[in-house]
């Protein structure tokens, strides 16, 4: 039935664009380092996750996420991120915004795809510029416990945003614009905790726009939503995909 009601809004208040968090990635292996069980409920995020932290001791941050790393190497998009993919496809979803950093978006399909996040695509070195791909930096970490630039030497640092980083600019930016602009904006597998992101959702409602929440668990934004959906994201975008053949 909510599947069905869910069909009814992105039919109806085009365009949609689409707000992901981690609980897309989940399905696929990802953890979710936010989760009660998760990564920051057993690490210091203030030890790890920080740019002070990186710039301190940037082969310790390393060495923490290096163990961590194949399980981006080997994730697979799953489900939702596929239905997603599809869904722009057929015209039906203008445009994903992710905070994730997992490339899973982009390996399904999506085109339109805004990482406000950054992502581990590339890791860039702080000093001279030099940027490195995912697969290069993965080779430098069997032989080094954190890759050096293969430039100048320095540490390189993943192009994902850490605690006490700014957002990009420019995606930023766009993800504002594209959720002022959304008839409907529909957040899949985020618990709307982590700003500037999760004041995207207020800024389609303050321009008019409906909001639409797929999510295992509350969010803050659950009573200003058009409708909510307490459930997995992908069961759930395979049948609102399934729900919506190509837009004439
Ligand atoms: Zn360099």
């Amino acid at each position: 039935m909510s599947v069905e009601r869910l069909t009814h809004l992105v039919r109806d208040l085009q365009p949609c664009v689409v707000l992901t968090g981690a609980g897309i990635s989940t399905e696929s292996g990802i953890p979710d380092f936010r989760s009660p069980e998760g990564i920051w409920a057993r690490y210091d995020p203030m030890q790890y996750a920080t740019i002070d932290a990186f710039l301190a001791d940037p082969v310790k941050v390393w060495d923490f996420y290096g163990k961590r790393l194949h399980v981006l190497r080997d994730a697979e998009p799953n489900d939702g991120h596929r239905a997603l993919a599809e869904l722009e496809d057929r015209g039906w979803v203008s445009a994903v915004i992710t905070q994730n950093v997992d490339r899973l978006h982009e390996r399904a399909g999506t085109r339109a795809l805004v990482e406000v996040h950054g992502s581990i695509r590339t890791s860039s070195c702080l000093d001279c510029g030099t940027v490195v791909p995912f697969d290069e930096v993965v080779q430098l970490l069997e032989d080094a416990p954190a890759p050096a630039c293969p430039s100048c030497g320095r540490v390189l640092k993943p192009d994902v945003v850490m605690f006490g980083e700014l957002l990009p600019d420019a995606a930023i930016a766009r993800a504002s614009q594209l959720a002022s602009e959304a008839g409907l904006m529909l957040v899949v597998g985020s618990t709307l905790e982590v700003y500037p992101v999760a004041g995207l959702p207020l800024e389609t409602l303050a321009a008019g726009g409906s909001l639409a929440i797929v999510n295992r668990g509350r969010t803050p934004l659950d009573g200003r939503a058009a409708l909510t959906i307490d459930g997995g994201a992908g069961e759930t975008l395979r049948a609102l995909a399934a729900f919506l053949p190509a837009r004439r």
